[in-house]
């Protein structure tokens, strides 16, 4: 989704036609209006892909005292900690970046070319350990005023955004640093409250007006969260739009109506996470939800279902109609990842395992799949149109977007 859009944004500046749900997102980034703080605040760790879990902070200066004192000095600045990828990155105009970061910076550097402006990185992915390097070099002394000075412009390793592999320092060939404030190039990205670098998902990472972000302003450093957590920043729920991150989605309309049924609430505050892979907890859920919550006595086999957590209810009523056998005799494996097979026959049970109205046209679920009558039955009335004229991609994983649309269109079969 993030190419398309991306292809969409190329062309912008011209008013090109483009496709609906494209231009609906890039309405809703152009429309945002983040203040400094929440601008800082956008770069959100836990809403990017591709980060580890957050490690112990590394050795700064081989002192433990000091060190201590540094990470102190640096939280009271507005530090926060930042974890490293957690997978390959890619090379970008020279720099390691992340693959979406590096695909939005290569966008967006062509687009400025097309309006006339020279924009190339200076920096990207840097380790802690370089940062480490890069501290101890500026650090004159071990004073608290020593300490601080250095942070005005030199996060404390652990505490750079550029840890991440989605942050960049821009210049251009005659402005860098402050002065690239100054530049045609900068004032091209930051017109319209930054629409141009919000329609390719960047925002200014330390921007002047911000309170205790950490460092002194940086005009030149931009981070890459992409247009729907950029909406996301700066979204006020409404009766029409519940889920901020669903703007654009094929499937908004179909989470909508789970959303009014009182079968999802989201994954998080405003949000329906619909591109996250369902569980087998979360489908299960949504099933008995749809019925209406229904009570149920059997007795639940599963060790890994515990009493009293959100899906134990909605497990019992699976039992009692077999709609689960779970994937051994003690085992429901609640936080497993559902194919979309497993979807479609858990729907299919639910539905009485009615018989297929006719053949389906998957090239991929052979007549001996497990899955063969739900799917053939899903296809006959139109629960599922495939990913392809000629494919159902069986063993995909289910998304939270594609299981909406599941439960949506059974609901409407007449
Ligand atoms: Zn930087």
């Amino acid at each position: 989704m993030q190419r398309v859009l991306l292809s969409v944004a190329l062309g912008a500046a011209v008013l090109a036609p483009s496709p609906a749900h494209a231009g609906i997102v890039e309405d809703a980034v152009a429309a945002t209006a983040h203040t400094p703080d929440e601008l800082v605040a956008s770069f959100d760790n836990a809403e990017l892909p591709g980060l580890a879990p957050e490690g112990p902070g590394p050795s700064i200066t081989g002192n433990a005292e000091l060190d201590t004192r540094i990470r102190t000095i640096a939280e009271t600045r507005g530090y926060e900690r930042h974890p490293e990828p957690d997978r390959e990155l890619v090379v970008a105009d020279g720099f390691r970046l992340q693959p979406e970061a590096a695909a939005a910076w290569e966008a967006m550097q062509g687009a400025a070319l097309e309006a006339g402006h020279s924009i190339r990185i200076t920096s990207a992915y840097r380790s802690p350990v370089t940062q480490a390097g890069l501290f101890r070099s500026r650090l004159n002394g071990a004073t608290d005023a020593a300490i601080d000075h250095v942070l005005a412009t030199v996060a404390a390793p652990g505490y750079s955004r550029h840890h991440t592999g989605y942050t960049i320092d821009i210049r251009t060939p005659t402005h860098f640093l402050h002065n690239f404030a100054n530049s045609d190039a900068y004032a091209w990205m930051a017109a319209d409250n930054w629409a141009v670098a919000k329609s390719f998902g960047w925002l200014p990472s330390y921007p002047a007006g911000a309170s205790a972000a950490g460092p002194d302003p940086e005009p030149w450093e931009f981070v890459w969260i992409g247009p729907i957590n950029i909406i996301c920043g700066d979204f006020d729920p409404s009766p029409e739009t519940t889920f901020c991150d669903t703007l654009g989605s094929t499937f908004a309309a179909d989470v909508e109506w789970l959303r009014s049924e009182g079968i999802t609430t989201g994954c998080n505050t405003n949000r329906f996470c619909p591109t996250t892979t369902i569980t087998r907890a979360q489908a299960a859920t949504m099933l008995w939800r749809m019925e209406g919550e229904p009570a149920a006595t059997s007795a639940i086999p599963f060790l890994d279902v515990p009493d009293n957590v959100y899906f134990t209810e909605a497990v019992r009523w699976m039992v009692e109609l077999v709609i689960t056998t779970g994937t051994s005799s003690t085992e429901f494996s609640p936080h497993v990842e559902l194919t979309r097979d497993q979807f479609v026959t858990f729907l299919w049970r639910y539905a009485g395992r009615p018989a297929p109205a006719g053949s389906h046209q998957f090239v991929d679920v052979g007549p001996t799949s497990f899955a063969a009558d739900a799917i053939a039955w899903a296809a006959g009335v139109r629960v599922t149109t495939g990913t392809s004229a000629t494919k159902f991609s069986p063993v995909a994983t289910t998304t939270r977007g594609q299981a909406a649309a599941f439960l949506h269109r059974y609901d409407l079969i007449p």
